[in-house]
């Protein structure tokens, strides 16, 4: 174990105790059938050409479209939006939930609190958010005083982070947190229920974890969380991927 990762796991009030370790065997679990993508109450024909016309940006056209976007009333009170941070082919996918106070500032997700733990979690992985890593959101502008998104507001925002999995093809996806894990598993989770078995989107493996905002409030929960990214690790080497 290296120095930096010593200073990371204390940082995240682990210890230098805490050590990469081979996790369990994954439980398999069918992935969704239909597509993943939760539909907006009430979606026309307006939603569904939005979508598809999102589903065919690229890279570019995709940012300057979240820049511009209206589609549900988060857009009112951001200050801008927040489009995800990180390597353009990566092998890791974080999802959260939605930027906070300082990421509205910013226009950078994590990078609050939060943020500083998702850092330490990373940086005792050997990662970092800007290579090999891309970190995005359930929704690209900030909810009112941090409430979760409503599930109308995720729908809304649901085809940006579809075009980015798909335009970053990333290797494993960690879902952090509720709102994240219900999205990409277009179900009802409970963390605690999910965390430790394999999931998928699209063929993509999705690991569901804790939200780095919740583990700042229930410490215990933390080693919980390391297991499940040695679990993300482990799922990567199995592919022949390791980090
Ligand atoms: N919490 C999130 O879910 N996302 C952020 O970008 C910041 C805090
Ligand atoms: Fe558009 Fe998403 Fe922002 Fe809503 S949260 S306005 S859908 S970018």
């Amino acid at each position: 174990m290296n120095l930096r990762r010593n200073a990371m796991l204390r940082e995240m009030g682990l210890g230098p105790l805490w050590k990469l370790r081979r996790a369990a065997e994954p439980t398999p679990v069918a992935p969704p059938e239909a597509s993943a993508a939760p539909v907006a109450a009430g979606a026309g024909a307006t939603a569904e050409s939005r979508g598809a016309a999102i589903a065919q940006m690229d890279w570019p056209q995709l940012q300057r479209s979240v820049v511009d976007c209206r589609a549900c009333g988060l857009c009112q009170a951001r200050q801008q939006t927040v489009f995800g941070v990180g390597d353009l082919n990566p092998d890791w996918l974080f999802v959260g939930e939605g930027p906070g106070a300082e990421e509205d500032r910013k226009g950078e997700p994590f990078v609050g609190q939060a943020g500083k733990l998702l850092d330490a979690m990373l940086a005792a992985l050997d990662l970092d958010r800007r290579q090999k890593v891309y970190i995005a959101n359930t929704v690209k502008c900030r909810p009112p005083g941090n409430r979760t998104p409503e599930p109308d507001e995720i729908a809304a925002c649901w085809p940006y982070l579809a075009r980015q999995i798909d335009l970053l093809a990333p290797k494993l996806i960690v879902a952090l947190g509720k709102p994240a894990a219900q999205t990409l598993l277009a179900r009802e989770v409970k963390i605690g229920a999910e965390r430790g078995k394999l999931h998928a989107y699209r063929g993509i493996p999705v690991i569901v974890t804790y939200h780095p905002a919740y583990l700042l409030r229930n410490l215990t929960d933390k080693a919980k969380s390391w297991e499940d990214l040695c679990f993300a690790r482990s799922t990567l080497a199995k592919m022949g991927n390791l980090q």
